[in-house]
């Protein structure tokens, strides 16, 4: 722990700044103390990596502690199969709650002896309004609520009724036990909020033995000081229940009082960020999972093909401030790329091939030619890759009426192929019924093989290409956004915004031999198409690869242009 002598961060954000100050002051006896505390209704998303790197980033900058805790009070939506995939995504961002794993149903019984004392207090009482009628005296923003006709129950009769609740003598619904506050304050959520209420489910963890469950505004303070947490980073959403939350922890007995802080939580444009909303995708099959590489969950990115690195680079820039705004897609695709650019080797694939025919290449020849994994990085090696007589190039790669700025392959045109020699086209052999181009019949000069210094001409363009008896067959999948629209307002209808072309599953891709045992969650650049992943769908006999990002760089774009 970092005790006052101690060197402080120089504090680089509003939250460091908060706790360098506590430090300073010796507050908490110089410990540094987060909680990440996930509901269990769905898999983790983008927002929540932000919500990870921040409270377990700051632990380590402080050699504090950082706790797991699920927030499983709403036995409803929760499910085991949640929790295992939370842990899973959290450690797979790198980080580790060591035997710091928590949860708010742990301490069922330890929040119903609060709540007793609250009501032995005169702070608590049971109220038997309906959730619509709480509605209607709980007033509004600019009128004072009413007090219930409840609130002046005396302590033993709230403890009677309390108890029974619990004992499950009362349905579900018909009673609930309210903090006694003040029904006029201008803030809502201090008008005498629900503490608990009875339900009859099945939870996760705890199964039938309660029917009543506690409210996160109630749960949430007293598990944070359980636990000894002396910061609970939460949301700005979370802002107008801090008076609740600071109200609880002052009128229970407990050892520590965190201080809760509000930071502004990370949306991204094309998608949304919801777990209901996202819930829904999978729900009604418009994705294929929580795991479906379109997806902003992390097990989504963790499938298309992102790094742990990445998506903790991302979060570092995106920084921690105390407004919500939107963040450009592009930026998230920029730390994929600046990662994989550093260590993905380089490879060929054609992912819409065209037949070339080399008329003066001897027909069973085949040369290895050395290519180099990536040129930045020679000590990532080189591979020898089959040439002969027959490949494939890339259909959009020949033009027969190509627009003058087109370097690419023509007739009577010449390229070079990459690791390759220098072909020219010849001919173009066309379906006589359909007109569509079938194959190019082109010839090569030997005198241009790359690599043996007699590159003597130069040619403008350079294709990448695959030996078309060596290639091995694959399946592509190309992904673009979710949603059509950048920006998708909170009440909007999202299905009438899904992209249609948000998946596009190429069946006939040629990719070179040495990628044919590859295995799932290998990654590639493929030469001047972008960054690909195995798939975990990918077998033996079947390749398959998601691109998780094609080599346009829109962001350093955006920042050039920036700075101009
Ligand atoms: P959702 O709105 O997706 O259901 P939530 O806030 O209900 O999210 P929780 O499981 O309660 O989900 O979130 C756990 C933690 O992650 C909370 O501290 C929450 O504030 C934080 N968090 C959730 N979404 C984001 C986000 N988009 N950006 C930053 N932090 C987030
Ligand atoms: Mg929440």
């Amino acid at each position: 722990m970092k005790g006052l002598n101690c060197e402080l961060p120089s504090s680089t954000n509003f939250i460091q700044s908060i706790i360098n100050e506590d430090l300073k002051n010796n507050k908490n006896d110089g410990r540094v103390h987060t909680r990440f505390p996930p509901e269990p209704n769905g898999y983790l998303h983008i927002g929540h990596a932000k919500s990870i790197c921040l409270n377990f980033g700051l632990a380590e900058v402080y050699d504090g502690l950082c706790n797991l805790r699920f927030d499983d009070t709403n036995p409803t939506k929760e499910e085991v199969e949640y929790v295992d995939s939370i842990m899973a995504d959290v450690k797979w961002l790198g980080f580790d709650w060591d035997d710091r794993l928590f949860y708010a149903s742990g301490y069922f019984e330890k929040l119903y002896a609060y709540a007793l004392d609250l009501i032995e207090a005169g702070k608590a009482y049971v109220c038997d309004l309906n959730a619509e009628q709480i509605r209607e005296y709980r007033g509004t923003l600019t009128e004072p609520g009413k007090n219930s006709p409840y609130r002046d129950r005396s302590v033993k009769e709230n403890l009677d009724l309390f108890q029974r609740m619990r004992a499950g003598e009362f349905p579900d619904g018909s009673r609930v036990l309210r903090a006694k506050i003040d029904m006029s304050s201008p803030n809502i959520n201090l008008r005498d909020p629900v503490l608990y209420r009875i339900q009859r489910a099945s939870h996760h963890r705890t199964g039938d033995q309660w029917c009543i469950y506690p409210m996160y505004d109630y749960a949430h303070p007293i598990s944070d000081a359980i636990e000894g947490v002396t910061h609970s980073i939460c949301t700005l959403e979370f802002e107008d229940h801090r008076p609740l939350y600071d109200w609880v922890l002052d009128n229970v007995t407990v050892l520590c009082h965190p201080q809760q802080i509000e930071f502004a939580r990370l949306n991204l444009g094309y998608t949304v960020m919801s777990k209901r909303k996202l819930r829904a995708l999978v729900e009604q099959g418009i994705v294929n999972g929580w795991d479906d590489p379109r997806m902003p969950t992390i097990s989504g990115l963790r499938r298309r093909g992102y790094t742990p690195e990445a998506i903790r680079d991302f979060c570092e820039r995106i920084g921690v401030a105390k407004s919500n705004s939107f963040v450009d897609i592009a930026m998230l695709e920029h730390s994929i790329r600046e990662d994989l650019n550093a260590r993905a080797p380089r490879v060929m694939a054609v992912l819409r091939p065209l037949k070339v025919i080399i008329e003066n290449y001897p027909e069973d020849q085949v040369e290895m030619l050395e290519a180099e994994n990536n040129a930045e990085h020679p000590e990532m090696g080189s591979r020898h890759v089959p040439f002969g007589r027959e490949l494939y190039i890339e259909q959009d790669d020949f033009l027969e009426n190509p627009p003058k700025k087109f370097f690419r392959l023509a007739p009577g045109r010449e390229v070079r192929l990459k690791h390759a020699y220098i072909i020219k086209c010849e001919r173009v052999v066309k379906d006589e019924q359909t007109g569509q181009i079938l194959e190019l019949h082109c010839t090569y000069d030997p005198d241009t093989r790359s690599g043996m210094n007699n590159e003597k001409r130069k040619v403008k363009g350079t294709l990448h290409w695959v030996s078309a008896k060596h290639a091995v067959k694959a399946e592509v999948r190309l992904y673009d956004h979710l949603f059509l629209k950048e920006n998708l307002e909170e009440d909007e209808d999202f299905r009438a915004n899904l992209n249609p072309g948000s998946q596009e599953i190429l069946t006939n891709c040629m990719v070179e031999p040495s990628l044919a045992e590859v295995l799932p969650g290998y990654r590639y650049q493929f030469l001047r198409q972008g960054y690909f992943c195995v798939d975990q769908d990918a077998t033996a006999g079947q390749l398959v690869f998601n691109r998780i990002v094609s080599l346009k760089d829109a962001w350093a774009k955006i920042q050039k242009s920036g700075n101009n």
